[in-house]
């Protein structure tokens, strides 16, 4: 389907934000951006026209944040104060694989993606579990889905290391044994997992009203 991004390809200067990243093009960011996409508000080979006109947009803008980068060997980097590269920039010019990107754009579909703070495009994919007891719960997980990279599960995230799912097992282990209202109750689970459905975390007073042996 064609989106309304793709029929802007028809102007010069906007399909020109999209063109490869040249080497040693200077590319003026917007950070935090949250958009899968890198915002990138200029481009060229003048380190000066680009650090003004970065200055400029943050001197303009209480809330976004512009940054200067250089494209060194294919990849986003900081410049010093002469222009030239330093360390690599947490930012990239990530590329989503078609198929992420058509389920994050399908509301019909389960799945979509994240921009995590540094950046990096994580797609949140629902996922069935199997219990013991045989039955499904639907969880979504985190996979990477860029076009070199996808379909890896992840906990963290490659490019900043961030944790991206929560220690389940700590609310699940949460006791070495059943709270003690609980023991012996027919809907206490005897793997700590409580099945009770009134009080999940058990019962806030000694003993409990609804104990069932
Ligand atoms: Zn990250």
């Amino acid at each position: 389907m064609d989106t309304k991004e793709d029929f802007e390809f028809l102007h010069a200067y906007v399909a020109e934000k999209f063109n490869p990243y040249d080497e040693g093009e200077y590319i003026v960011i917007q950070t935090l951006s949250k958009s899968i996409r890198l915002r990138a508000l200029h481009r060229g080979f003048d380190y000066r026209a680009a650090k003004s006109f970065c200055e400029l947009e943050n001197l303009g803008s209480d809330y976004n944040h512009y940054s200067l980068r250089i494209v060194y060997q294919g990849k986003l980097h900081h410049v010093d104060f002469d222009g030239a590269p330093t360390i690599k920039s947490r930012e990239q010019d990530w590329k989503v694989a078609a198929d992420y990107l058509q389920v994050h754009y399908d509301r019909n579909l389960d799945g979509e993606i994240e921009v995590c703070n540094c950046s990096y495009p994580v797609f949140w994919a629902l996922k069935t579990y199997i219990n013991q007891h045989g039955e499904g719960t639907d969880k979504l997980i985190p996979v990477t889905c860029l076009i070199d990279d996808h379909g890896r599960e992840i906990d963290n995230c490659p490019n900043c290391n961030a944790r991206l799912v929560e220690e389940e097992e700590e609310d699940e282990d949460i006791w070495d044994e059943a709270p003690e209202p609980c023991k012996g109750c027919k809907y206490y689970s005897d793997n700590y997992v409580m099945a009770c459905a009134v009080y999940p975390y058990g019962p806030d007073e000694d003993i409990c009203p609804d104990w069932a042996g």
